[in-house]
């Protein structure tokens, strides 16, 4: 085994959407950046691929995480103009189900909370504004012009791309499978090399399980199904739609987009909870009729016309935390080791901050963003923190 000792400052482990942009953020802040990344350039076997992703500001999850959007937001127009790319579009965004949902409520309550320019419709005027929908008759809607879609594998390209032009040293098909802190620095070891760096940033999507055992994180991974399908009557009258994330009387949520890759290219339409646990290693790629029907059985209620045969299907996975809220932080006993995982699927709207963020944990030893949400210490008991 080859050993390598060239002076990096900071080793990035996993440049799928976090660790790309860590690496660019790093990189362009004058850091010897070594990135390395088992799969290929934008790959579609981890979270970051399927050509598109949601993104809004009226965040029902937890209004915490708006001033981050904000940010986010800036960042998104940055690498639009410096990668010269269209890594995300405004389309608007509809938000809709029972008033009391969290999908409506949780938008509302962020919405009002940071003064985010809103509407809120009732099922006659979602009826009116967007045909397509079939509200029930005690459903309203938040509305927000700020929401859209980016593209992750355009994205992470993008940062891949800039890191490059920044001075990176980026190896693809190389896995990890070790990584240690020394007295004087980190050590991490590949199948064809051992490296080492003052710090190490490890963004390990469906693989935290395995890359960061000795954290104790608890997090479970999950496989997910993107459906595009061919709307009755054609994909050109979901070509202006907006995004929209709905909610039934059983807080089960679906979301779909507009159709964004032409006549041909279908509509992506998805739930957003719903996955079976798995492993990066035990995921079932195959996505079966009965997963197929349901889907179309809860379409066919909400948005009919949408209700076609499926085009093409494709898996992903979401790593859940048990609050679904992200783990962003130093190791609280090592001031070598920065980690950003758990970002139980609805992490790709931040990839631009996080990027950021990770930078400014790496060499500053601590950020201005607020993140004391995605505090691993959470989720361990007090007892027994993280080793
Ligand atoms: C179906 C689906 C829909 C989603 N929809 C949305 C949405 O609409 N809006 C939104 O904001 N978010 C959404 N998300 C969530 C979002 O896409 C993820 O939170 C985000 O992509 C996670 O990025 P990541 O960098 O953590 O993981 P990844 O992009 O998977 O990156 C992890 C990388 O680490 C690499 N790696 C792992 N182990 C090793 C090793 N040992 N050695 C080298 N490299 C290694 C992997 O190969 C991978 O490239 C969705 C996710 C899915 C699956």
């Amino acid at each position: 085994m080859a050993t390598a000792t060239h002076g990096y400052d900071v080793i990035v482990i996993g440049l799928g959407g976090m660790g790309s942009a860590a690496a660019y953020h790093l990189a362009a802040r004058g850091q010897r950046v070594l990135g390395l990344e088992k799969f290929t350039p934008a790959h579609n076997k981890g979270s970051s691929h399927g050509g598109s992703r949601i993104i809004r500001q009226s965040y029902f999850e937890d209004p915490a995480y708006v001033p981050l959007l904000l940010r986010s937001y800036e960042l998104w127009e940055k690498l639009a103009a410096d990668s010269e790319r269209e890594v995300f579009r405004l389309t608007g965004g509809l938000f809709l189900g029972p008033p009391d949902s969290l999908t409506v409520a949780g938008s509302l309550r962020a919405s009002r909370e940071w003064s985010l320019p809103h509407e809120v419709l009732d099922a006659a005027e979602i009826r009116h504004r967007y045909p397509s929908f079939t509200p029930e008759p005690g459903d309203i809607a938040v509305y927000e012009d700020k929401a859209g879609f980016a593209r992750p594998e355009l994205t992470v390209q993008a940062h891949i791309d800039l890191a490059l032009r920044s001075g990176a040293t980026l190896s693809f098909g190389e896995q990890v499978l070790d990584w240690a802190e020394t007295g004087s620095g980190v050590t991490v070891t590949t199948e064809s090399a051992t490296y080492h760096a003052d710090q190490l940033v490890i963004c390990p999507g469906a693989w935290a399980p395995e890359l960061l055992a000795k954290f104790g994180i608890p997090i479970t991974v999950e496989r997910h199904v993107l459906y595009w399908l061919d709307p009755i009557g054609g994909a050109a009258a979901f070509a202006d739609q907006p995004i929209h994330i709905s909610e039934n009387s059983s807080g089960e949520q679906i979301y779909t987009f507009p159709a964004i890759d032409g006549p041909e290219g279908g509509v992506k339409t998805a739930f957003f909870r719903r996955g079976i646990e798995c492993t990066p290693d035990t995921i079932d790629r195959v996505v079966h009729q009965h997963e197929i029907k349901a889907m179309r059985d809860r379409v066919a209620e909400l948005v009919p016309a949408l209700d076609g045969p499926c085009l093409h299907s494709a898996t992903c996975m979401y790593s859940n935390t048990p609050d679904q809220h992200f783990v962003i932080a130093r190791h609280p006993d090592s001031a070598r080791v920065t980690v950003a995982c758990g970002f139980s699927g609805h992490g790709f709207k931040f990839v631009p901050v996080v990027g950021e963020i990770l930078a400014d944990l790496t060499i500053d030893a601590k950020t201005a963003h607020p993140i004391t949400l995605f505090d691993p210490q959470r989720l361990v008991a007090d007892d027994n923190s993280i080793a």
